[in-house]
């Protein structure tokens, strides 16, 4: 079935409501420049609904004056073959201008939170995803959204912003997919070059260091805070904004991880700031928390280049 490319929230919001009224609508959205990791939020959400609406807006409030707006990649006609492949039955694109008429005018806030982890680095980046991500929930009204759990604190600071606006959507995160050597797939890993791609490595080896002494028993977070400092003190070209361990729904700091914990990391490489996590959970069967920083098993199955 062919994919329809909207543009404008009139049309969008006509289309949805048609389609709402005998199915249930998923809705992924994105800013673009799609890797696997997108993907796997459109399978996921083909798999829970019978229909699947994705968005691709570079949003421009999320983004601070001297921020990566200019430089974020954009490569539209690649995204339409890959979500109309996927199975994606209506795309919205819509211009900044459709998005903001009257300018950016009236935010969604979700306070303390908003300004925790990637938060406090990037001020005024949740309210505008926070605001963003409640216009589209408007616009298409979704049963279920999509998120990845790359992104932990826009997760958390999501899930507040539903229950306390009662928005009637059901957020589902999913796990983050990452190359075959461990890196987060991210948009921006694009913009890396050779040389930084290599050195982009060390945020994810942090969190394999974190893991493994966890797994020894070990569960003070300023222990394994130390250890991932270390990591990243071995390469001092690559700048750590935060390495934290916090409680996944308050994003606030906890001194022990033997209940579970999020362990995130943001660092500069080069002029990019990346970011990466591992959720520790505690599964059934386990006497520690335990997470999963495996490369995305499609990956692991495909010959070798
Ligand atoms: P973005 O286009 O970067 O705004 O991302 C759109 C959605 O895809 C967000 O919910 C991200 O958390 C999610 N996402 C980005 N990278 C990954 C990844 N490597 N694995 C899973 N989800 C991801």
């Amino acid at each position: 079935m062919n994919m329809q490319i909207i543009t404008t929230i009139r049309e969008m919001q006509q289309a949805c409501r048609a389609l709402k009224s005998t199915r249930t609508l998923g809705l992924v959205p994105t800013m673009g420049a799609l890797h696997d990791g997108h993907l796997s939020l459109v399978h996921r959400a083909l798999a829970e609904c019978d229909v699947v609406a994705a968005s691709i807006f570079v949003n421009p409030t999320q983004f601070a004056a001297g921020e990566d707006f200019e430089v974020y990649p954009r490569t539209f006609e690649e995204d339409c073959e890959k979500l109309e492949a996927a199975g994606v039955a209506l795309l919205f694109a819509p211009s900044a201008e459709e998005m903001y008429p009257d300018g950016a005018r009236t935010f969604v806030e979700v306070a303390a939170l908003g300004d925790r982890l990637d938060g406090a680095s990037r001020p005024g980046h949740f309210r505008g995803v926070a605001t963003v991500v409640s216009k589209l929930f408007n616009i298409v009204g979704p049963d279920r959204a999509y998120f990845g759990q790359k992104d932990a604190a826009q997760v958390a600071v999501l899930r507040a912003m539903v229950r306390d606006l009662n928005i009637p959507v059901h957020l589902v995160a999913c796990p983050i997919v990452r190359e075959r050597d461990g890196l987060a797939m991210s948009s921006r890993n694009r913009n890396l070059s050779a040389e930084d791609r290599r050195r982009a490595l060390i945020l994810h080896r942090a969190l394999v260091v974190a893991q493994e002494i966890v797994q020894t028993g070990e569960s003070s977070a300023e222990t394994l805070r130390g250890a991932m400092l270390n990591i990243f003190a071995a390469d001092p070209t690559v700048r750590v904004d935060y390495a934290a361990i916090v409680d996944p729904a308050t994003l606030l700091p906890v001194a022990d991880t033997s209940r579970g914990a999020l362990i995130a990391v943001a660092a500069w490489v080069g002029s990019t700031r990346l970011i990466d996590n591992v959720l520790l959970e505690m599964h059934p069967d386990e006497s520690r928390p335990t997470g999963d920083l495996r490369p995305d098993p499609a990956l692991m199955e495909a010959p070798h280049a």
